[in-house]
Parts: structure tokens; sequence; C-alpha cells
């Protein structure tokens, strides 16, 4: 394609330039993060013309930036509020002795795909976000492990359940006033809260 030209291409301008260098840093970004490519130029795709109606690359390229703010500053909130997995209570030690190369991550209780156009305080915060390690992340993900909530406002911020999505019996549950680290329920008490919830 390169080699095949033949007219002069014209020269970009500037703010040419700038876009094409950003939607360039955005598809870098998309692919770390698993999305979707962003094409060069946002005018010549369907999908975005259908979606966001005709906006300029600028503009994308600030809402992205914004985004990926928004992510590297819940993560860190979100890695401040606790140094274990806040699905099976793991540090980074055990985690790493599980696995070589499985670390920490941050898992959206509120899949990316269900927010996608609010405004990213919205979709990445602390009450969404949570500490997960590599080894529950995708369990997570595929809801073989699902996290109940005990207050609705509060969500990963306040206590919470982990269930079984299987089963829907609880299997650790964490209690911020008590617990740094979320705990894993006896036989006991698991059966006795079982039976409460009626699950
Ligand atoms: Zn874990």
């Amino acid at each position: 394609m390169a080699f095949g030209m033949l007219t002069k291409p014209v020269p970009l301008t500037r703010e040419q330039r700038q876009a094409k260098r950003a939607a360039r840093k955005n598809a870098r970004v998309d692919a770390k993060f698993g999305r979707v490519k962003v094409r060069d130029n946002a005018s010549n795709c369907a999908e975005l013309a259908l979606s966001k109606g005709v906006t300029s690359d600028e503009q994308i390229a600030a809402e992205h930036t914004a985004e990926v703010k928004q992510i590297r500053l819940t993560r860190a909130k979100v890695f401040r509020r606790s140094q274990f997995c806040e699905c099976c209570g793991d540090s980074e030690q055990e985690t790493s002795q599980k696995s070589p190369k499985a670390a920490h991550e941050m898992h959206e209780t509120t899949p990316r795909s269900l927010t996608r156009g609010l405004p990213p305080a919205e979709r990445f915060n602390v009450r969404i976000c949570m500490r997960a390690c590599a080894i529950c992340h995708p369990l997570l993900q595929r809801r073989v492990l699902r996290i109940d909530f005990h207050n609705d406002e509060r969500r990963m911020t306040g206590d919470y359940d982990v269930i079984d999505g299987a089963t829907g019996h609880i299997i650790r549950h964490m209690r911020r006033g008590v617990d740094r680290r979320i705990a894993l329920l006896s036989t006991e008490k698991y059966r006795y809260i079982s039976e409460q919830r009626g699950a």
C-alpha cells in the first residue's frame, strides 16, 4: 500500500497530525485494556458514526484520555483500600505462589458493556471497582463467583458476600468494620448464614 502511491501525498495539517497521533495512542491503550480498536479516522468509521453521531477526532481523544485517567485514579484508590484480593483474601505474594505470572488486577462489578456512554467517574469508581487476583478475576467475569452487596449505595466500600454462582451459597464474607481481609466462612457459620438467607 505504502509503495503503490499514484498521487503525491497531501501534507497533513498540524491538527490532523495531532489527531492521528491521539488515535494511534488510543489504539495502543485499547489494545492494553482489551477493547475494540479505535480507527485512525472517526469520520470514516461506521460504528462510531452510528453510535456517537458526528464526533471529531479531538473529542474522542479527549474523552478517551479522561477515561484512562479515571481508570488509573480508581485503580490506585482500590489498591490502597486493600492489599488483598477482595474476593479470596490472598496477598499478591500468595497469588504469585499459585502461579508465577498471576498478579492483582482491577475488576468492575458492573461490566463496562453496561456503562458505555456514561461519564468516566460513573463507570470507574471505588464503589464499583474491586481488587481481584488473576485467579478470581475470570471467575467473577464468568459469574462463577458473584458479589452480593449489603448496601447498594456503598457497594464495594461496604459489607458484601462472595456467592457461589451455581448454588447461591455464601463462600466468603467481608465486614469492613471488622476485617481488613475477606474471611472464609467456617462450615458452621456458613451453614447458619445460608439457612438465614434461605439459600
Ligand atoms: Zn482472589
